[in-house]
């Protein structure tokens, strides 16, 4: 097979949010049919905020064929980026788009917080170690997996395969936040994306930007980022759950009566904190973690069964905004009623920041053309994207504890 072998008539699957996915490269068609990718429709989206949204059970096999269709069309309908690139390198851009989370684990990044893992890491040894994607890429062309994977760690020497995949304004993001908002309901995800694209431009023959008739389009993009991190991605619901799964595994790795194989062979290493063979780690999906919780509703350890318990019946810690008052009371009430605050007392900060602007160490940046040909960083050309970042920023700190204590 060659990395140009068009498949023989256009494949399309059908998706919510883009109408269809187009598959026309055999290359694309057979990483979609391998066991690694399809592994993604046993990994949901998004860690705990089903627990507030329940139709948000949308997976990352949705979304990365949504990054791809979002790629796709970049490399054919926005002009100056289709003249720009060689077709090799329009292959690799969307399979690094298709390929970009394939290292997630269960409940997405949940489990990174849990297990200090890094999907990126895990997404370039899947690509790059013998894989059948290995395979499938090498075989298509030689050397395919390592120009992938150089993508999608912001090295390939393509600056705007980069921009595509992994900037402000990449491909990623703008599938994410409209299926995120979908699924969940909430309208604030949704942004003009068809206007996104329609101004995005080359500036210098290597930088994406937009258009100053465009502006609008990405301030409201940026205000749907910064409206989705707060009503979804960092609910205090959402983070009460991963607060939850967060202390099963402290007390499991606590325990040192855990050798028990027979009911864990999929949590055993993460436990044990050994690094994961790509075997392994391919036995971690939402089923595998959540059939390993049902069995620790039996176990002996009451702290295992009762957080587990909890985390199948959605019997979640109540939160409250921190003061050093609130918390001397409630690890009182904790202590009180025998329980150990090492696990039944969380504390989590969070902050967000739906832009960053432009420094020599993050180049990820938003830039619009001005008719004079000049270009500006979206902070200097938007009033309200300059409000956003200069004024008093907006942190948010969670206590967690469990509810039947208060009072
Ligand atoms: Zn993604």
């Amino acid at each position: 097979m060659s990395l140009y072998q068009r498949t023989v008539e256009q494949k399309v699957l059908r998706d919510p949010i883009h109408g269809y996915i187009r598959v026309d490269y055999q290359v694309v068609w057979d990483v979609i049919n391998s066991a690694w990718f399809q592994r993604l429709r046993r990994i949901r989206q998004l860690g705990g905020a089903n627990m507030v949204y329940h139709c948000a059970e949308h997976t990352r096999f949705a979304h990365s064929l949504g990054v791809y269709e979002l790629v796709r069309r970049m490399v054919n309908e926005i002009n100056d980026i289709a003249e720009s690139l060689k077709e090799e390198e329009k292959v690799a851009v969307m399979l690094a788009g298709l390929l970009h989370d394939i290292g997630h684990g269960p409940y997405s990044h949940a489990f990174e917080a849990i297990t200090s893992t890094s999907h990126e890491e895990y997404t370039c040894r899947i690509i790059e170690e013998d894989t059948e994607i290995t395979h499938i890429l090498e075989n298509a062309e030689k050397g395919l997996a390592k120009r992938v994977a150089d993508i999608i760690r912001h090295q390939s020497d393509n600056f705007i395969l980069t921009q595509m995949i992994s900037s402000q304004l990449d491909a990623d993001r703008m599938d994410y936040l409209l299926r995120d908002a979908y699924f969940t309901g909430t309208a604030y995800g949704e942004f003009d994306l068809e206007r996104i694209f329609r101004t995005m431009r080359l500036h210098e023959s290597n930088r994406l930007v937009i258009k100053q008739s465009g502006v609008f389009a990405i301030e409201n993009y940026i205000m749907s980022r910064y409206h989705m991190y707060w009503q979804v991605y960092y609910h205090p619901v959402a983070r009460s759950y991963e607060y939850l799964l967060h202390a099963l595994f402290n007390r499991l790795r606590d325990l040192e009566n855990t050798k028990d194989k027979a009911i864990m062979p999929y949590l055993k290493p993460l436990i044990d904190n050994h690094k994961l063979s790509l075997e392994q780690y391919f036995a971690m999906d939402d089923y595998s973690f959540n059939y390993g919780f049902a069995c620790l509703v039996h176990h002996k350890d009451p702290i295992v069964k009762d957080l587990a318990t909890r985390l199948r019946d959605r019997h979640l810690f109540a939160y409250t905004d921190k003061t050093d008052a609130d918390v001397r009371r409630i690890r009182k009430w904790i202590k009180d009623a025998g329980l150990d605050t090492k696990y039944y007392l969380g504390r989590d900060a969070v902050k967000q920041r739906p832009y960053v602007p432009y420094t020599e160490k993050i180049d990820g940046a938003i830039w619009i053309l001005m008719k004079d040909g000049s270009t500006k960083e979206i902070s200097n050309a938007s009033n309200i994207v300059y409000s956003l970042i200069h004024g008093p920023q907006q942190d948010d700190t969670k206590i967690f504890y469990p509810e039947e204590l208060e009072g």
